[in-house]
């Protein structure tokens, strides 16, 4: 259904949501049931019963009628270690994912807990369940977390990260649960089908996958796909080449400039000009691309201007950011653009990348069997998630009442006036001491703001989603709860970690620690600076403190500081240290509280901790909990939900208020003159602001059409994988059939069946239609592959029919083979099979990415040729369908090329 039926739908049938979900109470309450009669069990007894289900499984018990149990034993399983008792709207979410369903929740509602459930069940099956996080953090941080509970199940956890080796990647692979980011299954993914033993492959056949923050997944990185590159060896002299003819071709002959769509078009003219310049037929020709070399000269000709959009330092071209004007040192324009500038400007070209292997994040996660995602905003993209992925979104209620009041938007004529407004709310509420997050669409902005409030004097936090940032990013957003903490961040900065009003208290003490531990703090401080330092306790005098301030904790402190200099001696690295002590830190369930003055230093600052946090969320709550502050509406009405949701979770009091001006992107490009109209016929002044809901559901619907125009870019990115995803598959099954076989002389012999057939019909062909030239070149080819003692000659064929010549052709080519084998197996037994996959597999991969590179010229060339009526998708679809052919021809005749001339060359 399009997205504005589904709206009209939900109108119109506003309970349908409601009785899905009332359709899933039953089976909560036999989830319950069994989760009282849990309480008593022993330990061990609930391990039995984890693999009583198993052997059910086993024995064709169909997973939704062994639901209710196993979540019931997570359940308690979680009680038991974590001391938490999983809400019903829990429960619900789990059993939607269940069933291969997004289960739309909101921030802090515990997801991380509900993946727990379905992964489970569904790990019963022994095939392995994956749960895909957006960064590693987070992969490892919820595989902490949950292996507890797994651990009591006897389940295991495993965590793949980007560092592994193959082995250590296969054994997290092989577990129960696998805790993954995206971008890493997907790359071993890929990696795993370019292996050439199949012992390096770390992944088993995919069967279950639950995806965290699934929106942000599977919609917003749907525009980049995943490539593995190598470097290339080609292409410099075309640059300089292409970059000299452009200097030839004029500007409305040969070529046509679209100036404000940055486009340059090749005339009918133009376009024999240059194949005759070249000296080449056909200037789109796919394996041998010249287009785009042209086009993008002419643009460096036409639309790049020294010192406006580039300039040259030491020889290097340096972009321009066109917003800040500022140098983005290290950037570089894509798809050969940069090369053609430094042909122009005479520079060395760097060489670029060429793709091995790509898949977008579409295809990748079509490949489970079963896929489901959790959220807390997907909506809005409803339709895309279905008509797509297939994935029905079910909006699970929150466990308490929503209080968050989301005020309407405020927009101001000039976006000078709404920095200062936000600048002014946020000093508003740090008088009164409410805690403030400011969400920004950039890292200018934020900085922007950033100076500002240091104008006024106020404390603050700035984060950027820069990758190397995001696990202190969590924890700064773990504090963002804080009084008086205002922290700006960029939209998508710290995903994944909620905002505890007070601070999360395991953050704060475990950042304490690590403060303490690195910046030297412990020497040369008299206990009670130093006790104020680390309770951060302001006023002396307070009751609180002068029970705290013990000499136990001194004591403490000090044999912390020698075990900490005790394991600087033994680990010199920085970071392998801290990520020891992080290590002890999360996982001090394990360790013996008495032994390590780490974990006890840990524990008391935990209970001192606790209670200030735990005043400090009272005071919060009473003043009206976090405060969010957007200051510009997202193209997306997603990531700005996604914004206002950090504040309000588990039923905590919140409001949000976006701060707009007509000078933003979004209304700039939408709409901004009827609003600057209604504020001139009201004679608004510029530092007033106009207040109203009419206004924010104005600013809805611009948000829709421009949400609808970024859905048909990733449909069309979607239509056009589709074609090569069926290429990817074909390839890919035939690779791992070789790569599973040890005896691979009938491929190869088919192979070369196939090239051989090929040459005898070029022979035939040639030979009736008197090119005798020709007919002679293909058997001088013929004999020279196949090395005969005698070879074959144009008499010996003058009155075969074809299938006779073929017939005789692929007689040879066996009979040259079996010699070959003989050869090899006197010299070296047994490397002719090793010699037949090595060159299987490599032919493979090197048609492959040439494959990749003949239809991204192939697209290019079908825009570029713009089909009158017709449609590119389809023309795509028709001729890449020559192309794949291709593909298996090139393969065959490369990998019979190879062997025959590897064997005659020893
Ligand atoms: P989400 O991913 O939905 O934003 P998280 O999984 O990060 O939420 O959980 C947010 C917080 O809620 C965590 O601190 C978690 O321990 C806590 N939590 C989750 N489930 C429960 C529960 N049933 N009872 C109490 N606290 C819970
Ligand atoms: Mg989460």
């Amino acid at each position: 259904m399009p997205n504005f039926l589904i709206n009209m739908f939900n109108k119109i049938f506003p309970n349908f949501n409601e009785r899905k979900i009332k359709d899933y109470y039953s089976t909560v309450f036999e989830i319950n049931c069994y989760y009282k009669s849990f309480t008593n069990l022993s330990d061990n007894e609930l391990k039995i019963k984890t693999s009583d289900l198993r052997s059910a499984i086993l024995q064709g018990q169909t997973m939704k009628s062994i639901l209710p149990e196993a979540f019931a034993l997570v359940k308690e399983a979680t009680r038991r270690v974590l001391g938490l008792t999983l809400f019903d709207v829990q429960l619900i979410g789990g059993i939607i994912l269940h069933e291969g369903k997004i289960a739309e929740m909101k921030t802090g509602e515990g997801k991380t807990l509900v993946s727990c459930l379905p992964a489970f069940l569904n790990s019963l099956f022994g095939k392995g369940v994956h749960i895909i996080t957006v960064n590693e953090y987070l992969a490892q941080r919820d595989s902490t977390l949950i292996s507890q509970i797994y651990e009591l199940l006897g389940l295991s956890v495993g965590l793949v990260t980007a560092d592994m080796n193959i082995d250590e990647k296969k054994y997290n692979y092989n577990c129960d649960i696998t805790y993954v980011t995206n971008s890493e299954v997907a790359f071993d993914y890929l990696k795993d089908n370019m292996v050439m033993d199949i012992s390096h492959i770390v992944q088993r056949n995919f069967f279950y996958c639950i995806i965290d923050e699934v929106d942000s997944i599977l919609i917003d990185e749907a525009r980049t796909p995943l490539i593995i590159g190598g470097n290339t060896q080609s292409s410099v002299s075309k640059y300089i080449k292409a970059s000299e003819i452009s200097k030839y071709l004029l500007k409305d002959k040969d070529y046509e400039v679209d100036y404000k769509k940055q486009i340059v078009t090749l005339t009918d003219k133009g376009l024999l000009n240059i194949e005759t310049l070249l000296n080449i037929i056909d200037l789109y020709d796919i394996y041998d691309p010249w287009a785009q070399y042209i086009i993008n000269s002419l643009k460096a000709k036409e639309l790049y201007i020294k010192d406006v959009h580039y300039i040259i330092s030491n020889d290097h071209i340096e972009i321009i950011d066109e917003f800040t004007g500022r140098i983005a040192h290290g950037k570089r324009w894509s798809e050969g653009l940069h090369q053609a500038i430094e042909a122009k400007e005479n520079l060395s070209i760097k060489q670029g990348m060429k793709t091995l292997s790509s898949i977008t994040y579409q295809n990748f996660f079509l490949l489970y069997p079963k896929l489901s995602g959790m959220t807390g905003t997907a909506k809005t993209e409803e339709y895309e998630f279905e008509k797509l992925y297939k994935l029905p979104i079910v909006q699970v209620p929150t466990n308490k009442k929503m209080q968050r009041i989301d005020f309407p938007d405020i927009v101001y004529r000039t976006s000078y006036y709404k920095w200062k407004a936000v600048a002014n709310e946020c000093y508003d509420m740090y008088l009164i001491g409410r805690p403030v997050l400011v969400g920004t669409t950039n890292i200018e902005s934020s900085e922007l703001l950033s100076r500002l409030l240091s104008d006024y004097n106020l404390p603050h936090n700035l984060l950027n989603a820069k990758p190397e940032n995001i696990k202190r990013e969590s924890e700064i957003i773990a504090q963002a709860g804080r009084k008086k903490a205002i922290t700006i961040a960029t939209n998508m900065a710290g995903r994944g970690t909620d905002i505890i009003l007070g601070g999360n208290i395991n953050v704060v003490v475990k950042c304490k620690i690590l403060d303490l531990l690195f910046n030297n703090q412990f020497i040369n401080l008299n206990s009670n600076k130093m006790l104020v330092e680390l309770l951060n306790i302001n006023d002396l005098n307070s009751p609180l403190m002068i029970t705290r301030l013990d000499n136990q904790l001194y004591d403490l402190l000090k044999r912390s500081e020698y075990w900490f200099k005790k394991l600087s001696e033994r680990i010199h690295n920085k970071r392998e240290i801290q990520k020891f002590i992080i290590f002890i830190i999360e996982n001090k369930h394990k360790y013996n509280y008495s032994n390590n003055p780490l974990i006890l230093l840990y524990q008391l600052l935990y209970n001192n901790y606790t209670l200030i946090l735990e005043e400090e969320k009272e005071e919060v709550i009473k003043l009206g909990g976090l405060h969010v502050i957007g200051t510009e509406r997202h193209d997306s009405r997603r990531i700005d939900n996604q914004l206002r949701g950090r504040s309000g979770r588990q039923g905590d009091p919140g409001s949000s208020r976006f701060f707009l001006s007509l000078e933003d992107k979004l209304l700039k490009n939408f709409g901004a003159d009827k609003i600057a109209n209604l504020m001139n016929n009201l004679h608004i002044e510029d530092s007033v602001p106009l207040e109203s809901v009419l206004l924010t559901s104005v600013l809805e619907n611009v948000q829709q059409k421009v949400e609808s125009y970024y859905y048909d870019i990733r449909k069309s990115i979607f239509d056009y994988d589709q074609v090569l995803n069926s290429h990817r598959y074909g390839l890919y099954s035939e690779r791992k059939k070789i790569l599973n076989n040890y005896y691979l002389k009938d491929i190869i012999l088919q192979y070369s069946q196939n090239s051989v057939d090929q040459m005898a019909s070029l022979y035939y062909s040639s030979y009736k239609q008197q090119n005798k030239k020709l007919a002679k070149s293909v058997l001088i080819n013929l004999n020279e592959l196949l090395g005969l003692k005698e070879n074959i000659e144009l008499q010996d064929l003058n009155s075969l029919t074809l299938n006779h010549i073929k017939f005789l052709f692929r007689q040879q080519m066996i009979i040259s083979y079996d010699l070959k084998e003989a050869y090899w197996e006197e010299i070296a037994p047994g490397t002719i099979r090793q010699l037949e996959k090595y060159y299987l597999l490599s032919q493979i991969d090197q048609a492959w990415a040439r494959h990749l590179e003949a239809m991204v010229q192939l697209q290019d060339a079908i825009s570029w040729r713009s089909y009158a009526q017709q449609d590119p998708l389809i023309e795509y679809k028709t001729e890449s369908f020559n192309i794949f052919y291709n593909l298996y021809q090139y393969i065959s005749q490369s990998v019979v090329y190879m062997i025959m001339r590897t064997s005659k060359v020893i």
